[in-house]
Formats: C-alpha cells, structure tokens, sequence
C-alpha cells in the first residue's frame, strides 16, 4: 500500500497536539535515543520512524490518529519495545505512537478486585502496587521489569504463571480503544461477565495494535497468594525432563510455574547474571517447578507428590529454594534466559506450542531438525503450557542461511507443532517475523475472515500495517 509522506505541516500539527518536547525527529534527539523507537527485542531489525509522538492522554492519541487517518500516514503503537516478533518495528515509516507517557494506575478498586490503568504502565510496578493491598494480578511476562500492560494485551502474553493463572488475556474486563479513525470506544464492560454482542475484547487481545490503540485497560484481579514452595529439578536427559512435566499434572498437582531451561539456557544465564551455580557434567536440562497458595503445610504435600511423580524419572538431586534470595536468584535466572541468549548471540525465536504431553516429542523433533539443517538450538520455556523458546543461534551461520537458509526448517518446525495439536506461536505473537508462516496454522477461509475484521477496522489499512498477514 502506498502511504503519503509526512510534510513539516503534520509534525507542527503533532506538536500542537502533545508539546513539541513530545514530538521526535531524527533531528531533534540524540542519534541513540531515536534508533530505540526503531527496534524491539526482534533478532537485529531496525526501521527509522519519520517521527516519534507521545500523547498524554486518549484524547491526544485519537487526534494524532485522525490526522493520519485523514493524511493517509502509517501509525504503529509502541509500548516498551521487548516485543520478539517484531510487531512495534514501523516497517512503514510514518509515526510510531509511543505510549510510555500513558503511564498511571487509575483506580485500584478494592470493593470489585479490579483496577483500571493506562497502557503504558511498567507490567512489575503494577502488580507491586495491586500486591501493596493484598491484591494479585498474575500475568507475569519474564520481560514484566520492562514491559507495557497495553504490550502485553496487544500480544496476548502469557509468563510462567500461566500455567496455574491464565494469560493476560484471562484478566482483562474492558478497553477503551482509539480506533484508526479516530474514534475512541469502550469494548465490553467493568463485569465478570458480559454477553451482549460479539467479544470486541478479546478482538483486541493479540490483535498487534493493527486494530487501534489501547488507551485505558480494567482489569480483574485474585487475592494474593501469602505461600509458595520453589524447586529446581536437574534431569539426565532433555526428553525425559520434558515427559515429567504431564506427568505432574497427572499426579493432580497444578503448579503456579513450570518452566523447563535445557543445560546451555540455564548456564547461559547464570553466567549472565553473575550467580554462580554448581552444574554437574551430565546433566542436559532442569524443570523449575513453583507451588503457590495460602497453606504452607498444603505446599510441602504438594512438594512431596512432586517428589513422588520426579522418582520415575533420570533426575539428580532435587533443590528446595528455602529462602527468599535464593528462590529470586532462580527466578531471575529463567526471566533472563531471553536477555542472555541475545547477549551470546544474534538469534530468531520460535515460539512453540502443542499440548503439554507431547512436549517431548517436539523437543525431539527441534534438535532433530538442526542436525539435518546445521543449527544449534537453545531451548527453553512454560513448559507446563506446552510452550517451548526455540532460539536458534546465528553463531557463525552464514549470511545465506541465515537470511533464507533457515526459513525451510522453521517450517518444518511449525508443521511438526501443528501436527502435534500446537501452533507456532504460543505467547509472542505474529509481528514481522513470523508472517511468513501463518498459513502453517491457519487456513485461507480463517485467513480471509481475519483480513476482513482488520478492513472494517481499519479502512485505510494506516494502523501498524505489514503485520500478521
Ligand atoms: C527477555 C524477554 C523475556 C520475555 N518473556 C516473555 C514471556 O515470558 N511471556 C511473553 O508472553 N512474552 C515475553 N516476552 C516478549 C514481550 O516482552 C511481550 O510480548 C510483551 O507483552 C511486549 O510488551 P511491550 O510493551 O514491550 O510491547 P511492544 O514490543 O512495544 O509492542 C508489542 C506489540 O503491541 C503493540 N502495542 C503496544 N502497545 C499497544 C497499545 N497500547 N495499543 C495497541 N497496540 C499496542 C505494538 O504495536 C506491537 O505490535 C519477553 C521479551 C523479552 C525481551
């Protein structure tokens, strides 16, 4: 689609709009500063915005949005940018509509257990502030120190605590939303439940901010769960590590967090880290397993039936994190596999998803593939989700195979993961990188349904266009 060029009489009606201290320009900000709204977490893509804009408020943002509406300009939303498909890179130029300064907590409302908030509110901050009144939001991405809430509903993020608490998705109530228009609506209403029309919620969860904009967001939240049991599992054997995870489920035990980090994932990162931890030659692979609730006895029996479910298996010496420094150093070891892999190497991750019990049998399949391809791969993920992190490392992978060398075993990949039952994208969406291979998962007549949704939404195809199809 062919976009018009934004003129000088736009960026001054921009800084009308939210100041002219909110409007950016290659010109008007240090070089570092502006490559940043260029790039996400995505391998080591970077695409220049005309400008950058940062409204304060809906009111603001539906203004911009209608100026480009009216001009024919492409806007891609931005939240924190660690999104890892590429989903906030303005492949288009035009404006990218940054949403750092949407950045309060409302209202938490302790008579309802819901909290109303802006989108660009930090994911940690808030669920410290919910946790200050003895409130849980669980969500819980391991980029949750960075990210946005408005990202994480955007692309449907899930974290370790899915498992036991559901995704992003499963906590949100109503939005208000600044379609591409310009037009600002509310999407469903401030109650558990909600029957009336078709579930323009849910629409926007995982829609990529190529529906509209995020501008406010109700949640619901849990009492805060005061008790949890941390244990550190070391298998003999990646598949077998992978093969206890349903097993536990079996057992009747539902953990708040299961997470699985082959050897290199977990060494990676500690190293990273600078955490020492003693890892004995033989062993392939760990499962963390975090039990939560309010009855410490009720944990220490779950603790036990793990133990008992663990025995089948290859498994050394079982770790029970017993304070809290130690149980924060493991979780900060598995939330930075994703910065540590970035540290040691360029790399592409896949975001695999099948049923749970077939995890192994896709672990498998993943390092068969490399062999056959020439790649390594370093896996980890919310194994308890069925969710496996494919990062397939650049190392010294030539240009060629690289840039197309690949795209032929990530196919296979996907079509292994869809086989299975899965999909090819568990938690990170579609974005930029992963459009090539939607139509492994999804048929034309669901393709064709999504590219009408995404046309009466946005006519002039301006809000983050090249993204999903
Ligand atoms: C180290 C690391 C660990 C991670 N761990 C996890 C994990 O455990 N689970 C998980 O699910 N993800 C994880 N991620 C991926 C990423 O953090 C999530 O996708 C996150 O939700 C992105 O939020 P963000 O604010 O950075 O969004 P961005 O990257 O800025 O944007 C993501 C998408 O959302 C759109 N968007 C952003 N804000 C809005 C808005 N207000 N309205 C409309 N559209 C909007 C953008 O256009 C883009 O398409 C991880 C990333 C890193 C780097």
């Amino acid at each position: 689609m062919e976009y018009q060029v934004l003129t000088p009489t736009l960026v001054t009606a921009f800084e009308a709009i939210v100041g002219p201290a909110h409007v950016l320009t290659a010109q008007t900000v240090e070089a570092d500063v502006y490559t940043d709204y260029g790039r996400d977490h995505t391998e080591d893509f970077h695409f220049a915005p005309d400008v950058v804009v940062r409204p304060a408020n809906a009111e603001e943002v539906s203004q911009i949005v209608r100026l480009c509406y009216e001009h024919h300009i492409p806007v891609t939303p931005r939240g924190a940018g660690t999104g890892l498909s590429g989903g906030a890179l303005p492949i288009h130029h035009g404006v990218v509509l940054s949403t750092e300064r949407l950045n309060k907590i409302i209202e938490i409302d302790e008579r309802n257990l819901q909290a109303t908030v802006e989108p660009g509110v930090v994911t940690e901050v808030f669920q410290n502030a919910v946790k200050e009144v003895g409130l849980f939001y669980p969500p819980d991405p391991a980029s949750k120190g960075s990210c946005f809430l408005g990202g994480n509903l955007s692309e449907s993020s899930g974290g370790p605590k899915a498992v036991k608490y559901g995704v992003t998705k499963d906590y949100v109530l109503n939005m208000q939303v600044v379609l591409p228009t310009g037009d600002i609506i509310w999407t469903g209403a401030n109650t558990l439940k909600n029957a009336t029309g078709y579930n323009l919620t849910q629409l926007m969860v995982g829609s990529e901010g190529t529906l509209g904009i995020i501008t406010r967001i109700v949640f619901k939240l849990l009492p805060y769960p005061q008790q949890n049991l941390l244990l550190l599992a070391p298998f003999r054997k990646e598949t077998e590590a992978a093969a206890a995870v349903s097993a536990i489920f079996r057992a009747g035990i539902v953990p708040s967090g299961l997470e699985f980090m082959e050897r290199e994932a977990i060494e990676w990162s500690s190293r990273y880290l600078n955490i020492p931890l003693s890892l004995p030659e033989d062993i392939r692979a760990h499962l963390l397993i975090e039990l939560d609730g309010q009855d410490l006895d009720q944990l220490y029996k779950e603790a036990e039936a793990v133990y008992g479910v663990l025995e089948n298996y290859d498994v050394d010496e079982i770790l029970l994190a017993d304070t809290a420094g130690q149980k924060d150093d493991l979780w900060r070891i598995r939330r930075n596999i994703g910065n540590a892999v970035r540290y040691n190497s360029v790399y592409k991750e896949e975001d695999t998803v099948v049923p749970r019990a077939e995890l192994a049998t896709l672990l498998q399949g993943v390092k068969e593939i490399g062999q056959r391809y020439g790649f390594n791969s370093v896996c980890y993920g919310h194994a308890g989700d069925g969710n496996l992190h494919v990062n397939i490392i650049r190392g010294d992978l030539d240009d060629e195979m690289w840039n197309h060398g690949l795209q032929e075993p990530i196919k296979e990949l996907f079509r292994l993961c869809v086989r299975l039952g899965g999909t090819i994208s568990g938690e990170h969406g579609i974005g930029l990188v992963q459009k090539p291979y939607i139509g492994i998962a999804l048929g034309e007549p669901q393709l064709n349904l999504m590219r009408g949704i995404k046309q009466v939404f946005d006519p002039r195809g301006i809000m983050n266009p090249g993204k999903i199809f």
